[in-house]
């Protein structure tokens, strides 16, 4: 099963605060944003985990990360730097089976995980 609020939000059936749209991916404002700078870059054809990409699917992980250093100048957030974060499955915390790379910035994150 890998349909879920983000392929509504790719095909345009659920809202979202869209900020970049290509035959590849789409990127978005994360509802709940954990920094000033909260973007969720995904696949438009869904994956559902890290765990679950193949050869294929390499053009489109280049594009998502091409796309969030893009996207990243553009919220002004490139010289100060910032961070990108996919999660998988239960460990890494993933919530939405919908592969996505997050990027977060415009405050100094501080470590990459809790002591
Ligand atoms: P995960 O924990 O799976 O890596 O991250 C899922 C992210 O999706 C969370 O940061 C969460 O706030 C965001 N999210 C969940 N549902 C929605 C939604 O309907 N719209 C948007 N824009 N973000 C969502």
């Amino acid at each position: 099963m890998t349909d879920t609020i983000f392929g509504q939000i790719v095909r345009g059936e659920v809202s979202a605060e869209l900020i970049y749209q290509d035959e590849l991916v789409t990127a978005f404002r994360d509802i709940q944003p954990q920094a000033p700078t909260h973007i969720l870059i995904v696949p438009n054809d869904p994956v559902p985990t890290l765990a679950d990409v193949t050869e294929s699917d390499e053009p489109t992980l280049g594009r998502m990360i091409r796309v969030a250093s893009n996207l990243a100048e553009k919220d002004y957030i490139d010289k100060e730097g910032y961070r990108l974060i996919i999660n998988c499955r239960d460990h890494g915390g993933q919530e939405v089976y919908h592969l996505h790379l997050h990027l977060l910035g415009g405050r100094p994150l501080g470590k990459m995980l809790p002591n």
